[in-house]
């Protein structure tokens, strides 16, 4: 599973595609929790294949807490704007054409870093479906 990308830290986090957990209504979707790859993506590791120990952990606590599943997924860019790339268009149009896992839609928020602190980050929601991809409004609300 794992294809030696590194185990954790900052480096990991700036590079590699982490899912997003929370609750679709069909209407709005509330992303809960950011973590590793979770159940079905294990499942289709050619598709996403990410510290899956750690994503397995996040899901099955989610799920036990508040019903919260795999909505999505978040990464960030290092350079330009936060618009998906040929990459990761072909990766979601995998995820919600790919019958198994049973994606109505899928949501992908990118993150651009303005800074080294992280505390200036462009973040623009997209969501995915088989009619294509379209950027969303996102509401961040601060529960700490
Ligand atoms: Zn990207």
């Amino acid at each position: 599973m794992d294809r030696g990308f590194p185990a954790s830290g900052r480096t990991s986090l700036l590079l590699t595609r982490k899912i997003l957990v929370g609750v679709d209504d069909g209407e709005t979707v509330e992303i809960r929790c950011a973590g590793g790859p979770g159940p079905r993506a294990i499942r289709r590791a050619h598709l996403i294949s990410r510290e899956t120990a750690f994503a397995q952990e996040v899901v099955d606590r989610e799920w036990k807490r508040d019903g919260s599943d795999w909505i999505g997924e978040w990464h960030t860019h290092t350079v330009g704007r936060p618009l998906p790339s040929n990459l990761d268009r072909r990766t979601y149009e995998g995820i919600v054409t790919a019958a198994d896992l049973e994606f109505q839609r899928f949501f992908s928020l990118i993150l651009r870093a303005n800074d080294e602190s992280w505390e200036d980050l462009d973040i623009v929601l997209w969501e995915i479906d088989r009619q294509g991809i379209r950027p969303r409004s996102l509401l961040v609300v601060n529960v700490e």
